[in-house]
């Protein structure tokens, strides 16, 4: 449920409001916005009486929210939310499209810097790379740990690139949160719950990747889990779903978008390379994803892939990646 109050409603009147809310046992979200404020009633069993709101002086309307994803919901909140990083230097969520370089994993200082100026150069805003790596096979490099953070932290002064980076479980949270600029959740935690709820309790925005095969409801139950914790700076990752398609990776779901940026608030990231899961569908996946209308790319890219110690096969070239960055300018689109 959503107390939307009057313009000429007073302070007074708002916490009048968040009284009766918490009487009554229930959590107040206030949610101020530029012409007047709304209070979000959480934690409410089931459908609740107006009428319990609409004595109180200066509330204009109640509005039943129907969806199980309050905080998440465009119900509770119709502007979007627009995250900033570095004082508002990159804003994701707004006009800009945002985008988000580099490769699957941190494989040595050398190789992150090097890639680091390569992404930068083409008008990257963030630098992308994990430290801590979730493998199919416990056989595969799992990545360089905390190591690789401190890398990551040596490419952003270096380079000014903003950081995000996955953290993988509870504890690499704490060291994750400490280190990056965006926390990454990735498709295989979309439903560690536990997880969720740590990167709820974070002071960093959190990159929430959609479950390899999650619907969007699931989806944004999952970004309801972080919110509901005080975290309200969520962005949505889409990066391809399991079909039973051969020819990619995963199956990018563009149809997702629309809905999303109807249904939400948050702001809508793409990420072709791990939909594609190889080199070459991965521009043509980006021009599509920006023609979509989306706030940001997350993009896989390496100076030397045949030997990339992950996702080799799907990382980009340089080259092509500056390329990329083109062919969306070209599309008028501003980046
Ligand atoms: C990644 O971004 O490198 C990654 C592991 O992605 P996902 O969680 O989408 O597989
Ligand atoms: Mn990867």
């Amino acid at each position: 449920m959503l107390i939307v109050m009057r313009q000429s409603a007073s302070g007074d009147d708002v916490k009048k409001v968040i009284d009766r809310i918490e009487s009554l046992g229930w959590e107040a979200k206030p949610i101020p916005g530029e012409e007047r404020t709304a209070i979000g009633v959480l934690r409410n069993p089931g459908a609740t009486d107006p009428a319990l709101f609409l004595d109180i002086p200066g509330v204009r309307e109640v509005i039943p929210v129907s969806k199980p994803y309050k905080l998440v919901s465009r119900e509770m909140h119709p502007e979007d939310t627009v995250i900033e990083l570095g004082n508002g230097k990159v804003a994701i969520g707004g006009e800009k499209l945002v985008v988000m370089a580099g490769p699957c994993a941190v494989e040595s200082e050398k190789q992150a810097l090097a890639i680091a100026e390569e992404v930068k150069k083409a008008g990257a805003s963030l630098f992308r790379a994990g430290a801590f790596k979730p493998r199919s096979s416990p056989y595969s490099f799992q990545g360089l740990g905390k190591k690789g953070l401190e890398i990551l932290a040596k490419v952003r002064e270096e380079t000014g690139l903003f950081i995000v980076t996955e953290a993988t479980d509870h504890e690499v949270c704490d060291l994750v949160e400490e280190y990056a600029d965006i926390i990454q959740i990735g498709t295989r935690n979309m439903q560690n719950y536990r997880l969720l709820r740590r990167a709820g309790q974070a002071k960093k925005p959190v990159l929430l990747k959609r479950g390899m095969s999650a619907t969007l409801d699931e989806f944004f139950m999952a970004a309801e889990y972080i919110m509901s914790e005080g975290n309200s700076q969520v962005i949505l990752c889409e990066r391809g779903i399991r079909t039973f398609v051969r020819h990619s990776r995963n199956t990018l779901d563009l149809n997702a978008v629309p809905y999303i940026r109807r249904e939400s608030h948050l702001p809508i990231v793409i990420d072709p390379s791990h939909a594609a899961g190889r080199r070459d569908q991965v521009v043509p996946l980006a021009r599509a994803s920006a023609a979509v209308g989306i706030h940001g790319l997350l993009v896989e890219v390496h100076n030397n892939p045949d030997k990339a110690l992950s996702d080799g096969p799907q990382s980009l070239y340089p080259e092509q990646f500056a390329q990329m960055m083109q062919e969306i300018r070209g599309m008028n689109i501003a980046v």
